[in-house]
C-alpha cells in the first residue's frame, strides 16, 4: 500500500473542477435543452463551432458518443469505415462503431509515423465505381491527437492531403479530436486549421482543459439537427444541462494552458530516459514507455505513488492541469528510488 501522496497520471480524464469552475456551473443560466434548448448549452455550442469552424455543434455526454452519433450520421449497415490501426473508436468503444452504427472497421497501418496513415492508404481503399454487390467504403475516420500512438499530432498540410483524398473517392470525415486542442496547442494554430474540410469533428471538454463532463460534436447545421435526434435516441438529451455547460465554457478557456502539460510530459520523458527508460519522446501530454512486464512496472510506480496505465508492451504517463510541474520532479524522484517516504525507500522501482 502506498502511503506517500499519489501523483496521478493515469488519464488528463482525472481532473476536478476546481472552486472557479464549481462556481460557474452553479450559477449558470439554465433551460430544458430537450424541450426548447437551455440557454448556457446553446452558448457553448457556438462556441464550440466557432472554434472548430463549423456551422453548428451539439454537446454531448462523452466523446464516444459523440463518435458514434457521428458514425450513426455518415453509415449505413454494412458500410465499411477506415481509421489508424489502434484509433479509439476502433479499440476503445467496446464495439459500437459496429453494434450500434453498423459499420465494418478497417483499420489503416501505420504506414507515415505513429498513428498516421498516408493519403494514398485512403485512395486504395475507396470503392468509387464498385459493382452493386462489393462492399461499399463509405466513411473515413481521423485521430488527432492520436491516443494510443502517444498522443501524436498531425499537422494541418498533412490532414489537407487525407482530407481531399477522402472527399476524391467520396468519402465522407469525422475527425476524433479528442484531444484536437492538444494538437492545436503543440502546432500554434488555430483548432478549426486541424479540422478544415472534415463532415464532422468531435471534441472533449473533459480531457486536458478540465470540464468534469462533456464532449461536442460539430458539422454543418443540417447533419447537427439530424444529430440532436440521434443523441436524443440514445439517451444523450438532458436537460437542464447549463450546468455541465458552463463548466465546459470555462474550460474553452484554458486552453493555452496545455501547453504547460506538454512541457511537463517533455520533461518526465528527458528524465524517464536518464533513468534508463525506453521512452517515446512526446509532442504533446502522452508519455509512452516500453516496459518487460507493464503489470510488475505498474505495481512498482504503484508502490511509491506514481499512478501510470497500461498499454501495449508498456505504460502510458499522462500529463494534465492537476499535476504541476513541481510533481514531475517529484514523480521522478520517486521513480529513481530517492523518496523519503517509508514504503517508497522499502520498494525501489527499477522498471
Ligand atoms: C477519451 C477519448 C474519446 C472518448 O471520450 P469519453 O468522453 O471518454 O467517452 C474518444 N476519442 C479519443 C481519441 C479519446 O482519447
Amino acid at each position: 500500500m502506498t502511503t506517500v501522496r499519489a501523483i496521478d497520471l493515469r488519464s488528463d480524464t482525472v481532473t476536478q473542477p476546481d472552486e472557479m469552475m464549481r462556481v460557474a456551473m452553479s450559477a449558470a443560466e439554465v433551460g430544458d435543452d430537450v424541450l426548447d434548448h437551455d440557454p448556457t448549452m446553446r452558448r457553448l455550442e457556438d462556441e464550440v463551432a466557432a472554434l472548430v469552424g463549423m456551422e453548428a455543434a451539439l454537446w454531448v455526454p462523452s466523446g464516444t458518443m459523440g463518435n458514434l452519433i457521428a458514425l450513426m450520421l455518415h453509415l449505413n449497415r454494412g458500410d465499411r469505415f477506415l481509421a489508424a490501426r489502434g484509433s479509439h473508436v476502433l479499440e476503445a468503444e467496446l464495439g459500437s462503431a459496429a453494434w450500434l452504427a453498423g459499420g465494418m472497421p478497417h483499420p489503416l497501418e501505420w504506414t507515415a509515423g505513429p498513428g498516421r496513415f498516408a493519403a494514398e492508404d485512403v485512395r486504395a481503399m475507396a470503392t468509387p465505381s464498385a459493382p452493386y454487390y462489393a462492399l461499399r467504403t463509405r466513411l473515413l475516420c481521423l485521430e488527432n491527437t492520436h491516443n494510443f500512438a502517444g498522443g501524436a499530432v498531425t499537422p494541418p498540410d498533412e490532414h489537407a492531403r487525407l482530407v481531399s483524398a477522402a472527399k476524391e473517392a467520396g468519402l465522407r470525415v469525422h475527425l476524433d479530436g479528442a484531444r484536437l486542442w492538444n494538437a492545436a496547442v503543440a502546432l500554434g494554430v488555430p483548432p478549426a486549421a486541424l479540422a478544415v474540410g472534415v463532415d464532422t469533428v468531435q471534441v472533449c471538454l473533459s480531457k486536458g482543459l478540465g470540464a468534469p463532463v462533456g464532449s461536442v460534436l460539430a458539422g454543418p447545421s443540417a447533419l447537427v439537427r439530424e444529430g440532436r435526434r440521434v443523441r436524443k435516441m440514445l439517451g444523450g438529451g438532458v436537460r437542464q444541462g447549463g450546468v455541465l455547460a458552463a463548466a465546459g465554457i470555462l474550460a474553452l478557456e484554458r486552453m493555452a494552458d496545455l501547453e504547460v502539460d506538454h512541457a511537463n510530459a517533455r520533461s518526465l520523458a528527458d528524465g524517464l530516459t536518464e533513468l534508463g527508460w525506453a521512452v517515446v519522446r512526446p509532442e504533446t501530454n502522452i508519455v509512452l514507455a516500453e516496459v518487460p512486464d507493464t503489470r510488475v512496472a505498474l505495481a512498482m510506480l504503484d508502490q511509491v505513488g506514481v499512478l501510470a496505465a497500461a498499454v501495449p508492451g508498456g505504460v502510458r504517463f499522462v500529463t494534465h492541469r492537476d499535476v504541476p510541474t513541481s510533481d514531475i520532479g517529484e514523480a521522478l524522484r520517486r521513480i529513481s528510488g530517492q523518496v523519503s517516504g517509508r514504503s517508497a525507500a522499502e520498494h525501489p522501482v527499477r522498471a
